[in-house]
């Protein structure tokens, strides 16, 4: 039998590393448990050959990198964090590329708010309305975040009437033509749900960010945000360990006792905090029958968000001599951006999907002479289990293929300078995070799942706690470690009322 620790935090995912070092800094003796060999869950880098790949970030948002002085920077000041990692300021939000036109929005709500007019002058006046539309209600949400009343004017007319609407009712009262709803509607998929599914004020508060602010990178990869989370936890005489999983959560008469790991050791605490998703913590770590049912059943209301396919791909060129010019640039087939989900719901053929070229963000990102980038498309786990096993290498190597044929349209030759491709699917997802359905956002941002209405920090037995994508705040970088520090608070406050 181990020491006791105040608190365990099971999953070393974005949401697991904030609760554990939010812990950690204030005081709180943490054990952080991470069953993979390095901490980070999709926050992280893998390599082949002399290529390393980030596995996830396509772009960070809300640092404001120009100012230091978002609110989520300021969080990672707090917490030892950006003195560790450096950050890069993406200058492009995106590159949207259709069959018979294209449009580079940069970052800057004028600069951007300028590109869409130039390129829809007929939508002059509704894309302004929209584009401030977003704005105030991204503003009403920082002043709620400050704890603002919520009868004050901007609260109750920029927010509150927006909370069932989705993207398309909104965006379709500004503006008319399709094509511009669909450059306005592109980066969707950083949400998780199409346009007329995903809730209004999530679309709203993610593209005013990174209009307003630009996206960023992270040199070194994603990983070294991963690492520098290790590491202020170590500093604070807490402990990470890697390559030990937890296979069972102890309760005893409702409440957590501790854990048990894959190597059988039992860890004791009265505080554990799970970044493994709700269902697997709950049914297979701690045991259904010591849950309520009522917890089982809300969860089975909820829907699974999306899985990724990525094709990562190592050139031996730089980018620059491709013409690869934007970080992110993605490809639509068409401008029903409903259509093109509904499809990839049932089948494993790529539909959109967007280009990340890692050098343009830092130079280093490979070695010299090399290019470091990766194609991802949104792809759900059903239609993947229904490719069988013996056909599963072969079925992903043809899927990579169609997608570098529709690359080298854009980028002739690109083919010819791979030296190194790795390809994944939702399934790799699960086998490396457990995410149930590859899911890379937990449950989606539909307008009945968003804020109160997700899944609590505060789980079903006395002293359990979710972080992660499944739960308040929600999928995505920031977001998870946001849910961690919600998690990693109302821990503090047991502890300190004890
Ligand atoms: C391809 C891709 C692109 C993305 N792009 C972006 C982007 O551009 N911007 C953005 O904001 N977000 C992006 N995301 C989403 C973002 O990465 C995720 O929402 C977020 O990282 C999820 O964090 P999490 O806290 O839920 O933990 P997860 O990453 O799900 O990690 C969970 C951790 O728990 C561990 N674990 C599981 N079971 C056990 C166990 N029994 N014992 C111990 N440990 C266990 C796992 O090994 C894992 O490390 C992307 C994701 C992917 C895959």
């Amino acid at each position: 039998m181990s020491e006791k620790y105040d608190a365990i935090v099971v999953g070393a995912g974005l949401g697991g590393l904030s609760a554990a070092a939010t812990l950690a800094k204030n005081g709180q003796r943490v054990l952080l448990l991470e069953k993979h060999y390095r901490a980070g869950g999709y926050a992280g880098s893998f390599v082949r050959g002399r290529f390393e790949f980030e596995i996830a970030l396509h772009e960070l948002s809300g640092l404001n990198l120009d100012a230091k002085r978002g609110f989520f920077y300021r969080y990672l000041e707090n917490l030892g964090i950006t003195s560790k990692v450096d950050f890069v300021k993406l200058d492009t939000v995106y590159r949207s590329v259709f069959p018979d036109m294209e449009v580079t929005v940069p970052a800057g709500h004028e600069e951007a708010e300028g590109v869409l007019v130039d390129t829809f002058p007929h939508e002059a006046e509704g894309i302004k309305r929209i584009l401030g539309r977003m704005s105030a209600t991204n503003k009403a949400l920082t002043l709620i975040q400050r704890g603002a009343d919520f009868n004050q004017p901007e609260i109750k007319e920029n927010f509150l009437p927006y909370l069932d609407k989705t993207l398309t009712d909104v965006l379709n009262m500004d503006v008319k033509d399709p094509k511009a709803r669909a450059v306005i509607s592109q980066i969707m998929g950083y949400c998780g749900l199409p346009p007329s599914e995903l809730a209004y004020v999530i679309y709203a508060i993610v593209y005013d960010t990174y209009i307003r602010f630009g996206g960023a990178q992270i040199k070194g990869t994603s990983q070294s945000l991963a690492n520098a989370f290790v590491e202020v936890v170590q500093e604070m005489d807490s402990e990470v360990r890697v390559n030990c999983g937890v296979k069972k959560i102890l309760t005893e008469t409702g409440r957590v006792t501790g854990v048990v790991t894959e190597d059988d050791e039992t860890i004791k605490s009265d505080y554990i905090i799970s970044n493994v998703n709700p269902l697997t913590t709950c049914a297979e770590m701690i045991g259904i029958d010591k849950v309520p049912h009522s917890f089982f059943q809300s969860l089975q209301t909820k829907e699974i968000a999306m899985g990724t396919m990525n094709v990562y791909l190592g050139l031996d060129i730089p980018h620059q001599e491709l013409g690869i010019d934007e970080f992110e640039v993605f490809f639509n087939n068409g401008y029903d951006f409903d259509a093109a989900w509904a499809k990839s719901r049932i089948s494993i053929e790529p539909a959109d999907f967007a280009l990340a070229t890692y050098n343009v963000a830092y130079s280093d990102a490979s070695p010299p002479g090399t290019t470091a980038a990766v194609i991802t498309t949104l792809s759900y786990a059903d239609p993947w289990y229904r490719v069988p096993l013996s056909e599963y290498v072969d079925t992903k190597n043809k899927m990579a293929e169609k997608l570098l044929r529709k690359v080298e349209k854009i980028y002739p030759g690109i083919r010819e300078h791979i030296e190194v491709i790795e390809v994944s699917t939702p399934l790799t997802n699960m086998r490396y995070t457990g995410n149930p359905g590859g899911s890379i956002l937990g449950t989606p941002y539909s307008p009945d799942n968003i804020f109160m209405n997700r899944l609590p920090q505060k789980g079903p037995l006395k002293g359990l706690y979710f972080a992660g994508a499944w739960t308040l705040v929600g999928g995505g970088f920031q977001t998870c470690i946001m849910s961690g520090t919600l998690a990693a608070q109302s821990v503090m406050a047991k502890l300190s009322k004890k």
